[in-house]
């Protein structure tokens, strides 16, 4: 009896042992390997594969899982590694004035809608472009709600365009336009002036390409341009087939551009198609490798012929930015051709309702007001975490289908 009372004993005592050695090596694994670390036990059993946790606020917040841009304060902008401006208008019309910023170096797309605007344009600009250098300039196509801010107005003939406002290291302009350089009384046109503006920055040292002397690499252009200095940004022309084919249709000759943002964790990519119509998106889809993007700015202001299917389902976009003036019936007054249209909201629905547009027409004053004013997306810091997409609008950042003027006039069927 006794033997075996002791030997019950040993097998106690040895489990006791063996059970505390255990508890001894995980305690030591668990402070060296996870609590040292930061990781929290949710995350730990996650990655040894024991559960699939819950998305952090964080991950929502990012763009990348498909979420909303985190709400931002205008004071973080201009130091941004990367922001990209809408800027409204100040005029009744709908037109493009895109701000593209890295560092120092800024890309300004378009200067629209209209040749009076370009005073409102420099004051924005101030704020970004403190050294009076824009690097690049992009004039899409030779429509005056694109190129009439780079032309300006004029005082006993001294313009005050964009192209004589400030130094510019280079010119991208549109291959192709239907227009003509004089009126039938001999007087230029708005396109003659561009003519003289693009001359005069010329003659100050602006290099000045087409768009198909960047895609074809010839004249010392380049398709790729690098806008900073670790090379992560870059703005890369696309080929569009009627750089070098005539369209009845201005706006197909619009220079597209891809911005593309590469790190060792991902790619984000930001897409601006000028005017680009629907024939010239499906060859655009055809001739070019386009990517997921994060942003759209949504083709011609939102009409019922751009931002088309064949577009939109390679690109499906996360947010999508409408330079228009909504509700004005500039383009005539059937429904369908007020901007942004049915068509092109039931289109874009289908892949995000992040849509956000610049300026809205005022009915009581056929003036106009802001709607989401100048939109601007960057990214900036939240607790610490870097590279978060931030959207930072001068009026509000309500998506358009939530606004006022939405329930109105348009109905949602998407997502
Ligand atoms: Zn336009």
């Amino acid at each position: 009896m006794a033997s075996r009372k002791s030997r019950k004993t040993k097998i106690f005592w040895g489990l006791f042992a063996v059970i505390l050695v255990i508890a001894i090596v995980l305690g030591v694994c668990w402070y060296f390997l996870i609590y040292s670390k930061g990781i929290t036990l949710d995350e730990f059993l996650h990655n040894i594969g024991m559960t699939s946790p819950e998305h952090s606020d964080d991950e929502k917040d990012n763009p990348s899982q498909g979420g909303s841009a985190v709400s931002g304060n205008a004071e973080e902008i201009a130091s941004a590694d990367l922001s990209i401006h809408f800027i409204a208008p100040a005029v009744k019309a709908s037109g493009d004035c895109t701000l593209i910023k890295v560092g120092n170096t800024e890309v300004l797309i378009d200067a629209g809608p209209t040749q009076g605007n370009v005073d409102e344009i420099k004051d924005y600009l101030e704020d970004y472009c403190t050294d009076g250098v824009l690097e690049y300039v992009i004039a899409t196509h030779a429509d005056t709600d694109h190129i009439a801010g780079l032309v300006g107005t004029s005082t006993k003939g001294t313009y005050n365009g964009i192209l004589y406002s400030y130094e510019i290291g280079m010119i991208i302009s549109f291959d192709r336009t239907n227009k003509e350089t004089e009126t039938a009384s001999g007087n230029p046109t708005l396109y003659g002036r561009y003519l003289t503006a693009l001359e005069y920055a010329g003659s100050r040292g602006t290099e000045i390409f087409t768009a198909s002397q960047c895609w074809n690499q010839t004249g010392g252009a380049e398709r790729t341009y690098f806008l900073d200095e670790a090379q992560n940004i870059s703005m890369n022309i696309l080929y569009n087939y009627y750089y070098d084919h005539d369209s009845g249709d201005e706006n197909n000759y619009s220079v597209c551009m891809l911005l593309s943002q590469k790190s060792d964790e991902e790619e984000n990519h930001y897409l601006f198609t000028g005017d680009l119509e629907e024939d010239g998106e499906e060859r655009l889809v055809q001739n070019n490798e386009l990517p997921h993007v994060v942003l759209y700015k949504a083709g011609h202001h939102g009409s019922k012929t751009s931002s088309t299917s064949a577009l939109l389902e390679r690109i499906t976009p996360e947010y999508v930015a409408v330079c228009c003036c909504a509700g004005y019936n500039e383009y005539g007054a059937a429904e369908e051709n007020v901007f942004p249209t049915q068509a092109f909201i039931d289109r874009v629905g289908s892949y995000t309702d992040k849509i956000y547009v610049t300026i809205m027409w005022e009915e009581e004053t056929d003036g106009f007001c802001e709607m989401n004013g100048d939109i601007v997306f960057y990214y900036g810091s939240v607790n610490d975490e870097e590279g978060i997409l931030k959207l930072w609008c001068s009026n509000h950042d309500i998506i358009l289908k939530e606004t006022d003027w939405f329930k109105e006039n348009r109905t949602w069927s998407g997502v």
